[in-house]
This record gives C-alpha cells, sequence and structure tokens, in this order.
C-alpha cells in the first residue's frame, strides 16, 4: 500500500509540527538521559553535563521524583523512537499518515498525562508513585496501535515492547511485569490476529504473523523466565541485607558492650560522657559523677575463685542498673570499678541514689552458691564544672573514692568540692 502525500498547506503544517515535536522531544529526552548516566571528574564540566538545574525545572528538586522523572524519560525516549519511525514511515509514503498523525498526538497526550502527574506531586497520591505499570501499559497499547498502522516498519513494534519488558525487569515488580507481559501477549495476539485476517489475500502475511507470534511467545516465556530469576535474586539481595543489618546492630552493640557485665564499656563512657560535657557547657547545665569500686574484691576472689568473682560483678552491676533512673548511664569502668554518670542531678541527689544502692546491695546475695557471701562497696562522688575536662571530673571522683577507702569502706564520700560544698 502506498500513500501518497497530498497534503493541503494546513495540513502540511499539522504535519510538520508534530513531526517537529517528535524530534525536539527525542532530542531532548535522549540528551537528559545520556548527560545524567555520565560520571564526570570535571567539576564544572560535569555540572554542566549532569544537568542539574534542567532535573530541578523538569522534575523539582526532589530526588525520588527525579529518579520517576529518569525512568519516565527512558519510556519517553523509547515511545518518541516509535513515533519517528512511523512518522518517517508517514513522511516517505510507506504509512498511513492520518493513522500517524492521531497515533502521535494521542501518544503525546498520554506522555504529557504522565508528565503532568509526575511534575505536579499528584502521582504521590497513588498507590504506585512511579506509575511504571500504567507507563508500560500505555506504550504496549501504542505499540500494538503501532504495530496495526507500521506497514513494513511494524515488526520495529515487537523490538521496543522487547526494550519496555527488559526495562521493567529493574523497574517494576515482578507481579507488575507479569500483568505487562500477560498484556502485551493479549495485546499482540490481536494485532497479529487483525493483520492477517486483513491481508489475508496478501502473500505470506498470515505466516509472518504466525512467525512473529511465535516469536511473541518466545520473548514473552523468556522474560516470565528471566523475571522469575530476578525475584529470586532480589529475594537473596534482601535476605543478606536484612543479614548484615542485624549483624552490624550486633557488632555495634559488642563494640560499646562490656561482655562480662552487660554494662557499656569504658571507651563508650568516654564518648557519653564527652557528648555530655560540651552539652553541659552550652546548656549551662550540670551533672554528676560517681566511681563506685568494690571493697576487698582481691579477697573473694582469692578465697572463692574467679568464677565467684565474676558472678559478684554481674550482680552488682544488676544492683546498680536496677538502681538508676533511665536517664543515669553506667558502666564498667574497669575491673571491679563502676562509673555512673547521673544527668541533670546535683551531687546531694546522686549521693542519695548510691546510698539506696549500696543499702540494696547489703540485703542482695551476689553468688548463688554462696547466698551468706555479702560484698560491699566504695563510692566517690563529684560535680562536672563548667568547661573543665571529663578527665579532671573522673579524678575528682577518683580522689573522693579514696577518701571513702581510707576513711573505712563501704560508704559514699563527696569531693569537698561538689555542688559548691567544701567537705573538710
Ligand atoms: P579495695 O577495697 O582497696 O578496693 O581492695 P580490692 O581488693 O578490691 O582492690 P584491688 O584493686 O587490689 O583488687 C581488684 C581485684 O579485682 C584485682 C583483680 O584480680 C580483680 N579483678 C579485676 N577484674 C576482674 C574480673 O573481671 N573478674 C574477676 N573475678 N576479678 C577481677
Ligand atoms: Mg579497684
Ligand atoms: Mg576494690
Amino acid at each position: 500500500m502506498k500513500y501518497l502525500p497530498e497534503f493541503t498547506p494546513s495540513d502540511l503544517l499539522g504535519a510538520q509540527a508534530h513531526y517537529l515535536i517528535a524530534w525536539a522531544v527525542l532530542i531532548t529526552a535522549v540528551v537528559v538521559c545520556v548527560t545524567a548516566m555520565i560520571r564526570c571528574n570535571t567539576l564544572w564540566l560535569h555540572r554542566w553535563l549532569s544537568l542539574g538545574w534542567l532535573s530541578d525545572v523538569l522534575f523539582t528538586r526532589d530526588i525520588k521524583q527525579k529518579k520517576i522523572g529518569l525512568r519516565y524519560m527512558v519510556g519517553v525516549v523509547n515511545c518518541t523512537t516509535g513515533l519517528v519511525a512511523l512518522n518517517y514511515g508517514a513522511s516517505v509514503g510507506v504509512i498511513d499518515p492520518d493513522g500517524c498523525r492521531q497515533l502521535t498526538w494521542a501518544a503525546v497526550l498520554i506522555m504529557g498525562t504522565f508528565y503532568g502527574l509526575l511534575r505536579t506531586g499528584w502521582n504521590r497520591k497513588l498507590a504506585n508513585p512511579s506509575m511504571s505499570e500504567a507507563q508500560m501499559a500505555a506504550a504496549i497499547g501504542f505499540l500494538g496501535w503501532g504495530y496495526l498502522i507500521g506497514g513494513p516498519g511494524a515488526p520495529v513494534a515487537l523490538m521496543l515492547l522487547f526494550i519496555i519488558l527488559m526495562f521493567g525487569m529493574f523497574t517494576a515488580t515482578s507481579r507488575q511485569l507479569i500483568r505487562s507481559s500477560v498484556l502485551a501477549g493479549i495485546v499482540f495476539a490481536t494485532v497479529f490476529l487483525m493483520t492477517a485476517m486483513r491481508e489475508s489475500a496478501a502473500p505470506i502475511t498470515v505466516q509472518l504473523q504466525m512467525v512473529y507470534g511465535g516469536v511473541l511467545v518466545i520473548m514473552l516465556v523468556s522474560v516470565c523466565l528471566l523475571v522469575n530469576e530476578m525475584a529470586r535474586l532480589r529475594a537473596r539481595l534482601t535476605q543478606r541485607k536484612s543479614d548484615l543489618t542485624a549483624a552490624l546492630a550486633q557488632i555495634k552493640e559488642l563494640a560499646i558492650r562490656d561482655e562480662l557485665t552487660g554494662l557499656f564499656n569504658r571507651r563508650h563512657m568516654v564518648s557519653v560522657l564527652n557528648a555530655e560535657g560540651q552539652r553541659t557547657d552550652r546548656s549551662q547545665g550540670r551533672f554528676c559523677l560517681g566511681l563506685i569500686d568494690v571493697d576487698h574484691f582481691k579477697k573473694i576472689n582469692d578465697e572463692w575463685g574467679h568464677g565467684t568473682g565474676d558472678e559478684v560483678l554481674r550482680s552488682l552491676s544488676n544492683v546498680i542498673a536496677a538502681g538508676l533512673r533511665e536517664t543515669d548511664v553506667v558502666a564498667r569502668w574497669g575491673g571491679e570499678e563502676f562509673l555512673v554518670l547521673f544527668t541533670e542531678t546535683d551531687c546531694e541527689d546522686a549521693t542519695v541514689v548510691i546510698e539506696r544502692i549500696r543499702l540494696m546491695l547489703s540485703n542482695t546475695v551476689v553468688s548463688s552458691n554462696l547466698p551468706e557471701l555479702r560484698v560491699t562497696f566504695s563510692a566517690g562522688m563529684t560535680t562536672y564544672q563548667v568547661d573543665e575536662s571529663i578527665v579532671a571530673t573522673i579524678e575528682r571522683a577518683d580522689q573522693a573514692l579514696y577518701q571513702a577507702k581510707a576513711t573505712g569502706r563501704n560508704r559514699t564520700e563527696r569531693h569537698t568540692f561538689c555542688d559548691g560544698d567544701y567537705l573538710a
């Protein structure tokens, strides 16, 4: 069939207009896609080539919208390629120009609608904001239509369909892709049938449609197999990711915990104290430190063994942790030493808490094998002074602890410089 171009001047203008639009959209889309993918080391060149300002204008500054926009542009390139091929066919007289014009305007309208949804952000209100399935369905519909009017270039529609389905593997879910494949099967089976019936008189047309049908079946079966494989890979990746996330969380937890007692370790406590010091400097707030040391712990080890010593340390940790508020932080500072941070607390109130814990300990069974065994501790308290180093604060708590040991143990001592009090 040969369509002679019998255009009036206005027809010609219309034909030229959609032909020009098709080319303009194609060139713009290709430029945006290629340049967005380019990774250039030269900063200013990269900035210009990546056309960040253009994607800002086209798809707003929202990163998610830009990502959807880039996929949309790939679809636009695909669609426009088909339109250019059709329009070329129409311009050389092998394709019905009216059908070509109708299809072109319909495609531009649909592409524009998708762009409108994207640019206004309405797509966010949809169940699937990427609109990938809807875009694939529209593209499949246009390809079927293009096949019907495509004349000798009709098989191009099959190639473009293959590209769409391949691209869908990375952008759509397995279910969406299967649904799109079924749709493609129905649409193309229909157009093959229509073409065979329409041109049954032409030589080998029916056979050709059957061959295309066979190609379509192979294509769709391959897509389904690949989708299955992709789903398996995705599931494996998701599982690995969650395993890694869990392992990372465990490693992070292990890095800040003391193995024996489960309390925070010294390294973590130092960073907590530094952060609290900075916060207090800024807010002119306050906090207090209590350093706890078990009395005559060496004797426990010597008399009952290290196993019992460890058990005592675990029991003591539980008693201390149970006696503190949620906002207080306790760490195992050394062998049988524990450091407590009392946030937003003055020395007097913190001392009351430590004394309560000391009394609780005197009634606590610290070793299951030795129910009669009791341990005591001594503690030194001090208050953080704004703009001083944490080391200086700890040093003062240590001095107070030394005083508690020197004055008989099993007691709590406040540093002479505590809340402005000076203990003699
Ligand atoms: P004082 O009342 O003066 O504090 O006497 P002390 O015996 O508690 O003091 P010292 O610092 O001499 O003893 C601490 C002991 O704690 C020595 C060390 O063997 C023991 N120790 C340190 N870490 C651990 C541990 O993880 N498990 C056990 N079982 N013992 C530990
Ligand atoms: Mg000690
Ligand atoms: Mg001790």
